[in-house]
């Protein structure tokens, strides 16, 4: 275990352990664990832990450095991804936790996309917002409740897709400012696939959606 890992783990059965931590019987160590854990929380929060506090302290247990490690090291729980169409009219903001990600070369992905195909992600549409611009969408679907297709109506972009009875959006992952985890992992809807364009990956090819195997 690195060192970190290990002091934080210890930092954790320090705080939340009515007994001393198991194996903490020398007091050397047991002196370095104190002075890393004091120069991690700062001397006024390591001193109120020690001679207990004078007023209710519930922060103490939800302070983020507990859980995240050293202060340069810590990261917001879920990273959020920018997105931006075009023209910048329009802006978005998604959650790094997509579920699935895949080229898709339906027709409908090629013409909307002006493309082969559209690599996208899906994730639950709460986890997307617009952060600017939202009069200047364009919906595009028949069923704009239910389905539907998001650009800017100033330059055209395709940003997601409302999918799933609503529920989920598809991010045309060209879109996105930032860089997703995700990758794409397969190629659908191949039966459609542009002539011209020759697939060299070695991605699983599906004539239409994915089948579950
Ligand atoms: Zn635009
Ligand atoms: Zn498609």
């Amino acid at each position: 275990m690195p060192d970190d890992a290990a002091s934080n783990e210890q930092i954790h059965r320090t705080i939340g352990a009515d007994q001393p931590a198991p194996g903490l019987t020398d007091p050397a160590e047991g002196r370095r664990i104190a002075g890393s854990i004091r120069s991690r929380l700062g001397p006024a929060i390591w001193r109120m832990m020690m001679t207990g506090p004078s007023a209710p302290m519930p922060f103490v247990m939800s302070m983020p450095v507990l859980v995240d490690g050293p202060p340069n090291e810590r990261k917001p729980m879920t990273r959020s991804l920018a997105g931006m169409c075009f023209c910048g009219a329009v802006h978005y903001s998604v959650s790094d936790e997509f579920r699935y990600a895949l080229n898709c070369h339906c027709s409908n992905c090629q013409r909307t996309t002006g493309s082969a195909f559209k690599p996208f992600a899906g994730i639950e549409c709460r986890k997307l917002s617009v952060t600017q611009g939202a009069s200047d969408l364009l919906i595009h679907g028949d069923q704009p409740d239910m389905a539907h297709d998001a650009h800017c109506r100033r330059c055209g972009s395709l940003l997601y897709s409302l999918v799933r009875d609503g529920q989920w959006v598809h991010v045309a992952l060209g879109s996105l400012v930032d860089a997703p985890s995700i990758r794409p992992t397969a190629h659908i809807f191949v039966g459609s696939k542009a002539p011209w364009f020759t697939i060299t990956d070695d991605l699983p090819q599906y004539e239409g959606h994915v089948v579950e195997s």
